[in-house]
């Protein structure tokens, strides 16, 4: 029987990420994946939140994603593009790149950290104890490990052979998602009707002056919504010329199908994160429909914020119950997202009262400063970890500052790319002593010459010095003394050496 520290289940972009987190603390993790290769069928997630890309950034990562996809404004919110280039980061604007590259190119990196993937194999079943988890694999295998985490996708075996629950809502509208070639030529692009939305394109695309312009040849990808939501057959190219000829009038001579799947708006949320020595990330934790962009989005920044915590408990620096901060922080994170996510849906709908109300929404969107909330929230720019009262920076993600250091200059985000902690010391903080964790945090001592500015807050409170954990969430702000920063310290770093 194989022993790993950390056995991930799922080798999709939120297992990739969070191996990935894992080896970089160091902690022997390896990757059950279903699939033979890292080849993926059908279209998913079409990209990248600003959010997604300073934490790859954070590791140093990002270039590579940054070469192969598209910069564009598409961060939105129902049909509403929300303009992001204003805000302070970086990353001000989202990536189009395919799912299917995100997968690749998280898996090459993976890899590079020699991360073994058993690919091909199925987990299907485990049993826990106090000193970890037996995994049984569907080839009659079995596997061992401290820790299992499921990022299993939605219909995670994980979630359900631990019996966590998964309530939610049940699905309102279906819409089937095929690639085909057809004998006309369809009108590409997205389109709404009386009857729901449909859209049309192809695999190649350009983004000019923030349009997606397709390619003019080539099979066509196909987006159209079902009269009936609730099926729960694989869709047939019966089903979907049915499907067609409901919403456009014809099928377009549609032939040749390539590949063909269903999604729908169901939205659910695992009821806890963890159940002893097993927890969940990704779509295994939370399902929501696709609108707005964010379930890719959401797992791996799930990934990020387990992976550290999760490698310090196996390493013995923190306590096991530094694990349930995971869930204590991630969970409101989905629940947001499904509630944004369900009120998208809503405001898709294309009836008379929905176009006023949209109209409305789309109005408001325009005020400056409704259109920076909400952009922040959608971009993940704007989440905040509840660690209590104080500085705006608490909490949330730290600004990616240009700093002058005795080395050299510097960017805060390059002093985290071995996802270790980071006390950045910018004056003032009389004696900063962190000689007990000096094994495990970084001491930086710098300055910044500039504003510190949040998006959609704006400029805060200069602080003397800052705690930065390994996911780039600030966990302490000094004020000039050092009141709060041994106990942040042994929180969330261990206790002293
Ligand atoms: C049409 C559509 C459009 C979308 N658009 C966006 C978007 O624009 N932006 C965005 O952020 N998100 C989008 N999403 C959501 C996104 O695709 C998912 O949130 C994302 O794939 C979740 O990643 P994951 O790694 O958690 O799960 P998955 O991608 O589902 O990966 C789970 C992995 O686990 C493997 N697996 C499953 N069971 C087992 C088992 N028992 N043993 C071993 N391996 C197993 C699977 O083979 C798979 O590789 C979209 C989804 C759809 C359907």
């Amino acid at each position: 029987m194989g022993e790993h520290a950390v056995l991930i289940a799922g080798a999709g972009p939120t297992g990739l990420m969070l191996a990935g987190e894992l080896a970089l603390g160091g902690i022997d993790v390896a990757i059950v994946e279903r699939r033979p290769d890292q080849t993926l069928v059908g279209a998913r997630a079409g990209g990248l939140s600003a959010r997604t890309l300073e934490v790859l950034d954070q590791r140093g990562i990002v270039d590579r994603f940054l070469g192969e996809g598209q910069v564009a404004q598409v961060t939105g919110f129902a049909v509403t593009r929300l303009d992001i280039s204003d805000f302070p980061t970086r990353h001000n604007y989202g990536l189009a790149l395919r799912q299917k590259h995100i997968e690749r190119i998280l898996a090459g990196w993976v890899d590079e950290l020699k991360v073994p993937v058993y690919r091909g194999r199925d987990i299907t079943g485990f049993t826990q104890d106090d000193t970890g988890v037996t995994v049984t694999l569907g080839d009659g295998g079995s596997l061992r490990a401290r820790y299992l985490v499921g990022c299993d996708g939605g219909r995670s075996v994980i979630r359900k052979i631990a019996g966590i629950a998964f309530p939610g809502w049940e699905a309102t509208v279906s819409n089937i998602l095929a690639e085909a070639e057809m004998r006309e030529e369809p009108p590409l692009g997205i389109h709404r009707t009386a009857f729901g939305m449909h859209a049309f394109g192809r695999e190649d695309y350009e983004i000019r002056d923030g349009k997606i312009i397709f390619a003019t040849e080539g099979p066509v990808g196909i987006m159209v919504t079902e009269r009936t939501p609730g099926a729960m057959t694989e869709p047939t190219l019966e089903d979907l010329r049915a499907a067609l000829v409901a919403a456009c009038g014809t099928d377009y001579g549609i032939h040749n199908l390539t590949w063909i799947s269903r999604f729908t708006d169901m939205s659910r949320q695992a009821e806890t994160y963890r159940q002893g020595r097993v927890l969940l990330a990704g779509d295994a934790a939370h399902i929501h429909s696709p609108v707005g962009g964010q379930g890719l989005n959401t797992g791996v920044q799930d990934a990020v914020n387990l992976g550290w915590k999760l490698a310090q408990v196996v390493k013995g620096i923190s306590p096991d119950s530094l694990l349930d901060t995971y869930h204590a922080e991630r969970h409101p994170v989905a629940a947001r997202v499904l509630r944004t996510t369900m009120a998208q849906v809503a405001l898709q709908r294309t009836d008379d009262r929905t176009e006023a109300l949209r109209d409305i929404v789309t109005e408001w969107l325009g005020m400056d400063e409704l259109r920076k909330q909400v952009a922040a929230e959608m971009s993940g720019l704007g989440i905040r970890y509840d660690l209590g009262e104080g500085h705006p920076l608490l909490g949330r993600r730290m600004p990616d500052l240009d700093l002058a250091t005795s080395e050299g200059p510097a960017r805060v985000y390059t002093l985290l790319h071995k996802a270790q902690p980071v006390l950045l010391d910018l004056g003032g903080t009389d004696g900063v002593d962190i000689t007990p964790w000096s094994d495990r945090v970084q001491h930086v001592r710098a300055s910044h010459d500039g504003p510190w500015e949040l998006p959609a807050i704006g400029v805060v409170t200069t602080p003397c010095a800052v705690l930065i954990r390994p996911d780039g969430h600030v966990a302490w702000v000094g004020n000039g003394t050092q009141d709060g920063l041994q106990a942040a310290l042994t929180t969330w770093c261990g206790a002293p050496g």
